[in-house]
Order: C-alpha cells, then sequence, then structure tokens
C-alpha cells in the first residue's frame, strides 16, 4: 500500500510528537507545566525551521523537531505591549485596549497567568526590558495573577550601562528565571520568560559580536537562541513549551527601519512554535507542521486547551489544538510501517471539524497616531490578500506577490471593498460592541467577525470598546515614563494627542526612522549626532511635538539654553499638556536668567503633576532665587515626601534653613545630602556650617 497523505497543508511526523487530548480524552493525571518565551523583535525568516539558511537557530530548529511549527503566525500589533496584551490575555487590542505605551492592561481582561494561578499554578514572568516592567509604568497591570513578576528597571544616567538599568541580557533573564524554576515545589508552574535582545540597539554579547559584526541583528538571534536553549532543557520534557516572537522588525522594508509604524510581514510575521509532550500512551498524534494562517491572539486559549482547563468565554483567539491534532481517519486505516521520517502509512487526518482553514489575521498600530500625529493603521488578512487601512488603502495578493510590493487597491476595488467589510465586521465584533462576541475556540466561522454587526465606515472607533475599566482616553503618560519610553527610541504619545490630519504613513517613515535615531542619540547622550538629524526632521515637519522636544533638550544638554528655548516653547504650543516639555523649558528659562517664565512653567508642572519630586524642587529652588521663600520650602518639603533621599531638594532645603537661621532644622537635610552623594564637597561644607551655627 502506497502512503496517504490526507492533507496537503500537513507533513506529518510519526513518533516524536504526540499531543495529549486531554479535554476531550480524558487522559490527564495531573496538570502540566507551561513555559512561555517571547522573543522580542524576532523576525519569522531568521528561523531554520522556517527555512532561513543563515544557521542563526540550531536551539529553535531542535525544538520545532519536537513541536508544531505554525509556519503562518501574525502578531496583532507591532508594538511589544500592546502584542504582549494579546499574547496573555488571548484577546484583541481593540478589546484589550492597551494600544499604545503606558495603556494599563483593564482587570476585567481575561489575562493567562491569573486563569492558571486559580488553577494552582505557580506564575512566575521574568521580562528583559523596563518597556514590560508595570511598576514604572509601562505595562501597567501586566504583573496580574504572577506571583513572582522580575522587572526592577530604573532610569538609565548618562554613562550608565544599559542592561544594568533600562534592559537586561537574556541570559541574565534565563538565569534569573532558571533559579524560580529549579527552586523546589513549583509544579505545576506557568513560568514566561521575555528575551529583550534582538530589539535595537542591536548589541550582540562580547563572545558573538565579532562573527556578528556585518549582521548585528543576526547576532541577537544567534544569542536568544542559546538562551532559548538552556530555557527548555531546564523545564524539562514534560512541560508545555511555547516560543513566540512579538513582532518582527523591519530592518528597510518598505522603507522602515524597525517597527511600530507598519504592517507588513517583515514586523508582523512572527515565528511561532508549540510543543506539546506526550504522557502516557494512546494519545493522537500531533502536525509538524501547520500552514494555516494563525494569531497570536490564538496562543493563550491553545495554552489552556493543551493543559486541559476552560477557557473564558471573553477570550477571543481561538485554540490552535484542532490544527495540531491528528486524528484517525474515520475510514479505519491503521497505522503501520511509521517512520519518524514523516512517511508512513497510517491515514491521519486534522481534528479540524468546526474550523475553517483560513483565519483572518487582524492588526493595527496606533503607533503612527500617537508618536506623529498621523493615522493610525489597520489590516486585514484574509485568503491570498493582505489590505492595510490608510489614508491611500494598499491591497496586495501574497500568494503572487509575498512581499506586498505591488498595491493593486486601484485596479481591485470590488476585493478592497469585501474586504473592508470583513474588517468592519470583525472591528464592531472584537469590541464587544456588536454583543456577539464569541468564545475562543468555540465559534465556527473561524474568528473573522462574521458574526454580524453595523457596517461601519468610521474607522476603529475606540469608543465602543469593552475591556472595561482602565480607559485611556485622554489619559496622560507621565514624564518619566515618556522618559523612559524616550531612551529605547519610542514616542511616549498620549491619548489626547490630535487625531491625523490624514497623513498617511507610507508618505513620512523616512520622518519616522529620523526621529527614531535622533531620539536614540539622544538617550545616548550623543548630541552632536542628534542635534543636525532633530534639525532635519523638524525642517521637514514642524508639527511633531516630540521632534521639537528631543531638539531643545538636546541643545540644553549641551549648555546652548538660548537656542533651546524656541524648540521648547514650540513643543509646549504644540502640545500643551506635555509637562515635560514645560519642564525643560522652564528648566532651559532658568539658565538664561528668565526665572519668571521659570517660575510659570515650573508652576504648571508642579500643579499638573504634584507627585514628581523633580517639579516640586525645581520650583522651590526657582522661588528660592525669586525671594519667595516660604514658597520655597513648601515645595522643597513637598519633594521630599515624595523622596526622602532627592539631594539636591535636601541639600538647599538645608541651605536655606541655615541661611534663616535655623541651623538645628537644617542639619538633618544636610546630613541626608552627605550621605546620599558622600562626594559632594558643597553638601559636606554646608553641613559643617550648620553644625558650627546650630552650637
Ligand atoms: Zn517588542
Amino acid at each position: 500500500m502506497r502512503p496517504i497523505v490526507t492533507l496537503a497543508v500537513l507533513a506529518i511526523s510519526f513518533g516524536d510528537t504526540l499531543v495529549l487530548s486531554q479535554s476531550t480524552d480524558g487522559l490527564v493525571q495531573r496538570k502540566p507545566s507551561v513555559l512561555l518565551i517571547t522573543l522580542d523583535t524576532t523576525r519569522a525568516d531568521r528561523m531554520g525551521f522556517l527555512g532561513s539558511t543563515r544557521g542563526l537557530t540550531p536551539a529553535l530548529d531542535a525544538l520545532a523537531r519536537t513541536s508544531t511549527i505554525f509556519t503562518r503566525a501574525y502578531a496583532q500589533a507591532p508594538i511589544t505591549t500592546v502584542s504582549h496584551a494579546t499574547i496573555l490575555s488571548g484577546t484583541y487590542p481593540l478589546f484589550h485596549r492597551v494600544t499604545n505605551f503606558g495603556s494599563p492592561l483593564p482587570a476585567t481582561v481575561p489575562y493567562l497567568p491569573d486563569l492558571l494561578r486559580r488553577q494552582g499554578y505557580h506564575t512566575a514572568a521574568f521580562v528583559g526590558s523596563l518597556v514590560l516592567d508595570p511598576k514604572i509604568g509601562t505595562a501597567s497591570g501586566f504583573d496580574r495573577g504572577f506571583d513572582v513578576y522580575d522587572a526592577g528597571f530604573r532610569m538609565r544616567s548618562p554613562g550608565e550601562d544599559r542592561y544594568r538599568t533600562i534592559e537586561r541580557r537574556g541570559d541574565e533573564v534565563a538565569s534569573r528565571a532558571i533559579a524560580w524554576l529549579t527552586s523546589a515545589g513549583r509544579e505545576p508552574y506557568f513560568l514566561w520568560a521575555h528575551l529583550f535582545d534582538p530589539h535595537d540597539p542591536y548589541d550582540p554579547p562580547p563572545d558573538l559580536e565579532q562573527r556578528f559584526r556585518s549582521a548585528p541583528y543576526d547576532g541577537e538571534i544567534a544569542s536568544v537562541d542559546r538562551i532559548v536553549d538552556r530555557l527548555v532543557k531546564a523545564a524539562g520534557p514534560g512541560t508545555i513549551v511555547a516560543v513566540a516572537a512579538d513582532h518582527g522588525e523591519a530592518l528597510g522594508g518598505h522603507g522602515e527601519a524597525t517597527h511600530g509604524v507598519f504592517l507588513y510581514d517583515e514586523t508582523l510575521h512572527v515565528p511561532l512554535v508549540i510543543r506539546l509532550p506526550g504522557v502516557g500512551s494512546g494519545f493522537s498524534r500531533t502536525a509538524r507542521r501547520v500552514t494555516t494562517r494563525v494569531r497570536l491572539a490564538d496562543l493563550a486559549p491553545t495554552l489552556l486547551d493543551a493543559a486541559g482547563l476552560p477557557r473564558p468565554s471573553a477570550m477571543q483567539g481561538e485554540s490552535l489544538i484542532p490544527l495540531v491534532r491528528l486524528k484517525p481517519d474515520p475510514t479505519g486505516t491503521t497505522a503501520t510501517g511509521t517512520t519518524a521520517a514523516g512517511t508512513g502509512a497510517v491515514r491521519l487526518e486534522p481534528d479540524t471539524a468546526g474550523t475553517t482553514d483560513d483565519r483572518p489575521a487582524y492588526a493595527e498600530t496606533e503607533y503612527p497616531r500617537q508618536a506623529f500625529g498621523w493615522s493610525m493603521l489597520a489590516s486585514w488578512r484574509s485568503d491570498r490578500f493582505l489590505l492595510v487601512r490608510a489614508p491611500r488603502p494598499e491591497l496586495y495578493d501574497v500568494i503572487a506577490d509575498p512581499g506586498a510590493t505591488r498595491n493593486l487597491a486601484a485596479t481591485r476595488p470590488r476585493i478592497v471593498a469585501g474586504l473592508t467589510a470583513e474588517l468592519e465586521q470583525f472591528l464592531a465584533w472584537s469590541t464587544g460592541a456588536d454583543g456577539s462576541r464569541r468564545s475562543g475556540g468555540s465559534g465556527r466561522s473561524g474568528g473573522s467577525g462574521r458574526s454580524g454587526g453595523p457596517n461601519r465606515s468610521d474607522g476603529p472607533d475606540r469608543s465602543g470598546r469593552a475591556g472595561g475599566s482602565g480607559g485611556v482616553a485622554g489619559a496622560r503618560i507621565d514624564p518619566a515614563v515618556a522618559e523612559r519610553l524616550a531612551s529605547l527610541g519610542y514616542v511616549g504619545g498620549s491619548g489626547s494627542t490630535p487625531a491625523a490630519g490624514g497623513v498617511d504613513p507610507k508618505d513620512r517613515i523616512a520622518v519616522a526612522n529620523t526621529l527614531h535615531d535622533a531620539m536614540i542619540a539622544v538617550e545616548d547622550a550623543r548630541f552632536a549626532r542628534a542635534i543636525p538629524l532633530l534639525e532635519q526632521v523638524i525642517a521637514r515637519e514642524p508639527g511633531i511635538p516630540i521632534a521639537q522636544l528631543n531638539l531643545g533638550i538636546a541643545r540644553a544638554r549641551q549648555k546652548q539654553y538660548a537656542r533651546a528655548v524656541p524648540p521648547l516653547t514650540r513643543a509646549v504650543a504644540l502640545k500643551t499638556d506635555d509637562m515635560r516639555a514645560h519642564y525643560e523649558l522652564a528648566s532651559a528659562l532658568y539658565e538664561t536668567g528668565d526665572v519668571t517664565s521659570a517660575a510659570r512653567h515650573f508652576a504648571v508642572v508642579a500643579s499638573t503633576m504634584p507627585a514628581w519630586a523633580d517639579a516640586r524642587y525645581s520650583l522651590g529652588s526657582v522661588y528660592a532665587r525669586i525671594d519667595r521663600i516660604p514658597d520655597a520650602i513648601a515645595e522643597l518639603r513637598a519633594a521630599l515626601d515624595l523622596e526622602p533621599r532627592h539631594f539636591r531638594a535636601n541639600l538647599l532645603l538645608g541651605r536655606i534653613l541655615t541661611l534663616r537661621g535655623e541651623a538645628p532644622l537644617a542639619v538633618p537635610y544636610l546630613r541626608t545630602a552627605v550621605n546620599v552623594q558622600p562626594d559632594s564637597s558643597e553638601a559636606k561644607q554646608f553641613l559643617a556650617e550648620a553644625l558650627k551655627d546650630g552650637k
């Protein structure tokens, strides 16, 4: 008898991977542990198991040999927090509403760690970047349901090592994760490890630097591959393992340097492998390779399904288990002569009853709107097409044109109209606005939102979202958070940024790239490099507040205070609620001697952001300069209530009190100042004088 292959989409592997069909077969004795590894900024085309010949991923390839490979997995957003919110919640951005940096994850959204913990799992997260640090505001709410959420990043001062402040190398993330994993009594566990390394700037570890001198991004991929190996080995053979990227990296594709603005495959096609260990006997076999398009929104429901746990109805993704599990063909052909090579006389087919082969994939990016005031973008991958909703819509036939190079929108209007209608239905469904939100995996329509709902022509309207509390409309991003984001080259927008004036991001991508470079340069204190780039951006587009702000900051750090004032004034005018702009403008004005104007802007900041210690200190110091001493003392005390070890506030308050003849009151502040900065001769001198006067 000839070997039979039932479905062209499946390459079947025998013997090595067995899926536990727990939910239907009732074969579970214990809950399996789950290891989720997310690779930041990792392109699908660098994976050996997806066809790369660069030889970067031997460990991932080995894992893939005992796993199911999803060759067409798509992220729902090219931004770290948005994509991770989708991965961990199994819901779409319109529902979970983490649509930008700083948007909190609402407590009402279903959340994988929370669900697993309620099922008795030990849960831990180990992340590699301050972008995913819930405590400093950029991933607020992400620690829900985790026993341990290991982040603890902080701002980087000039000259400090980025890997000790804003980022952690994957090796260290893995070491911390493995230490937790190997301590006693963890089973069953859910461990999420986030490896940030491939994110720019590309900087492979020292031992890979030489080999990848001309391709440092590839060096980062080779580095995370070794880390994945460590984690998978530590997790042991009985653990469910999922590895996915949160998004890819454009590397110049479609003119984009990094990621965040566009929605093409460079940044949305992601590696995804899931290992489902067999336990015991009598289990169905698993597909080796699934070529059906799948979404990262499907991952959380899949992991629950694989662990034999119920999926909450609010989860919008669909379990992938039906695509993975192979069952004997109903004609009753029995297995004979199976081989590891994937040919055999057994007739198997995927257990896909009730699902469709075509699962449309939605993605969106708010980043161009929130950062630059351009249009947001949304995309819809369905059938053989990619539709990009933009001021000038785009349509690509990705079978004939996988690189998405020929926009067919003008010549295929009926296809554009049909896909747009599907997208509209999906949008209505995924917000929950049409009241027909289906439970993950239980539907029959492939998650495409074909359940109806009003057609809309006004684009993704956020007003109908059903994500519960934690709304972000009009939310003001904390200036400190904005600064942290800037340190990574991102623009921390706020929901109150004016809506796009119809600028199509594809017409301005060069501006976004240059601004990104410039912001990284400002972060690295390379102001001489940053200034001409920012001047270039502003010459092209004077209306981007963050460009004006960064030019002002760069000039001020170069002590060109008078030249810093005009761009900072424009930054404030463009975005009057940007407190960091007011703060930087006030600081520059102070240095130019315009103390009265400085006081006015510091007062705006201190009253708007009363919990910002630096702002209270700065206002106090300006008041001291213009002889408003009681006001100065009040502001300095406020700063110290917020940050008791604030060096300059302690120093100045101690000095003022000494000069007012209240030396005994001054001593404790000056002692703290000396304690915080033992090398400060000024602090030591002021303390000595206060001690002398106080006698
Ligand atoms: Zn990311």
